[in-house]
């Protein structure tokens, strides 16, 4: 069994999306086994977001991620880094297929509703960080 780190973003909680997000992976099979509504500290979403400290986009994402509450989520199951990165789709929406996430649900590349650990590596890191 493995567990994966989902945070609906502060566009999806404000759109009201947490609930659909959670039916879809709820409907596929998959526990949510941890779920905290969070305004993150900044810090966190700095650490959160490590990987990207040296990109032009790193400043901006971590003002959006702490501009409004997000939902942040241990999602179970088998597989549930690679199932959970499917269904959300594409990073930029714009390629993201119908039926995924961000294909039905966003057009914007920062505002793409959803995050989800890209590995079980980077789960088990995030989920430490949100979940200590
Ligand atoms: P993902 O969320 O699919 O794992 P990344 O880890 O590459 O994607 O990027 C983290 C988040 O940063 C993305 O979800 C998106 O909101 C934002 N982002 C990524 N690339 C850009 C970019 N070039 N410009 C602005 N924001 C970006
Ligand atoms: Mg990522």
């Amino acid at each position: 069994m493995e567990q994966t780190l989902i945070i609906v973003k502060p566009d999806g909680v404000a759109r009201g999306l947490i609930g659909e997000v959670i039916r879809r992976f709820e409907a596929r099979g998959l526990r949510i086994a941890k779920l905290s509504l969070v305004d993150a500290p900044k810090e966190t979403v700095e650490s959160h977001y490590d990987e990207h400290r040296s990109k032009p986009f790193f400043a901006d994402v971590v003002a959006y991620l702490t501009s409004g509450p997000i939902a942040v989520m241990a999602v179970e199951g088998p597989n549930a880094v690679t199932a959970c990165r499917a269904m959300m789709g594409a990073t930029n929406p714009a390629d993201a297929a119908p039926g995924t996430i961000r294909g039905d649900f966003a057009l914007s590349l920062e505002e793409n509703v959803v995050h989800g650990s890209a590995d079980p590596e980077s789960a088990h890191r995030e989920l430490g960080i949100w979940f200590p």
